[in-house]
């Protein structure tokens, strides 16, 4: 699932690219993918054709403006007063190609994150929406689990998005310190820190990776209990947030869970990575082979010999 860093890197390659593009026709090919509202949307969810064509009609003829994030939500600035929000929860992708990309890749993508996967032509069955651009330019949004979503707010209604409501401090912001994370954590004390770290109202775009990485760095165990930690455990754990996160937008993400880049290229943190996904295989810090424990049903890992 994507997380702060991969998001952050779809965020910043969109705002480059999609910057005045108009947009002149929008199909949308899966329809429980699009709604209109403030309202979340469950998994198991149905739009009528009335919703797929009005989604279409609001965003025909409107211009991208900028492209920004809260959390793990993309909020994408049309002209008009309207935003569009879109998630990528599990497997959601989107990728841009103007004419010279379509003509060097012939619009084939490597869409599953593994060598020997087959270059596959967009749009693909797993393409969902796609946006066509009056200069011939392209974005697809694919989603093969198929639990991301793209809704269409009102401006005035963004306050009332109540994933919004539920969302903690963003942790690449100034404003998040030692003391919010403290604070915040009270209301925890008995959760395991790695949990914590994951719970988006102590802190967004937090899940598995990152969690795993954080506590590698800070030497920290992930099933220790809150209120365990010692003021320095807790600083070390915090002081880790910001540079493994800038560690993974540095790198474009982490393409273990087949993210893909709206370049169709992979992220490369994976590469990086000490602990996570590497189950059985030598610590990169100290050799030791890393151990995995169940925790809120998500594996985690960590090195035996330096998290204590
Ligand atoms: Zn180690």
């Amino acid at each position: 699932m994507p997380e702060l860093p991969e998001v952050q890197t779809v965020v910043s390659a969109l705002n480059l690219k999609l910057k005045s593009r108009k947009i002149k026709r929008v199909v949308v090919n899966l329809g429980k993918i699009v709604s209109i509202g403030p309202q979340t949307v469950s998994n198991i969810r149905y739009s009528s054709q009335k919703t797929v064509n009005e989604f279409a009609r609001l965003l025909e003829g409107r211009k991208f403006l900028s492209v920004r994030r809260r959390g793990k939500m993309l909020i994408f600035d049309v002209d008009g007063p309207l935003s569009l929000l879109a998630h990528l929860k599990m497997t959601g992708q989107f990728i841009f190609e103007d004419k010279k990309q379509a003509k060097r890749t012939g619009s084939k993508y490597r869409i599953l994150n593994k060598l020997t996967a087959p270059l596959v032509k967009l749009p693909c069955k797993f393409t969902h929406v796609v946006f066509y651009f009056t200069d011939g330019s392209t974005l697809y949004y694919n989603d093969m689990r198929q639990f991301g979503y793209l809704r269409i707010v009102k401006d005035e209604d963004i306050g009332k998005v109540k994933e919004f409501q539920n969302y903690g401090p963003e942790p690449l912001e100034k404003t998040f310190t030692f003391e919010v994370f403290k604070n915040s954590l009270k209301a925890r004390k008995k959760t395991p820190i790695k949990l914590a770290l994951m719970d988006t109202k102590i802190v967004v775009g937090i899940g598995n990776i990152y969690s795993d990485e954080i506590l590698y760095h800070a030497h920290v165990l992930p099933d220790r209990q809150v209120d365990s930690l010692s003021t320095k455990e807790l600083k070390a754990v915090f002081g880790q947030i910001k540079p493994v996160l800038k560690m993974g937008i540095k790198y474009k993400g982490s393409s273990v869970g087949d993210f893909v880049r709206p370049d169709g290229k992979w992220g490369s943190m994976g590469k990086h990575h000490f602990v996570y996904g590497r189950k059985k295989q030598p610590c990169l810090g100290c050799g030791t082979i890393i151990e995995s424990m169940k925790l809120g049903g998500r594996t985690s890992s960590f090195c035996p010999k330096e998290q204590h």
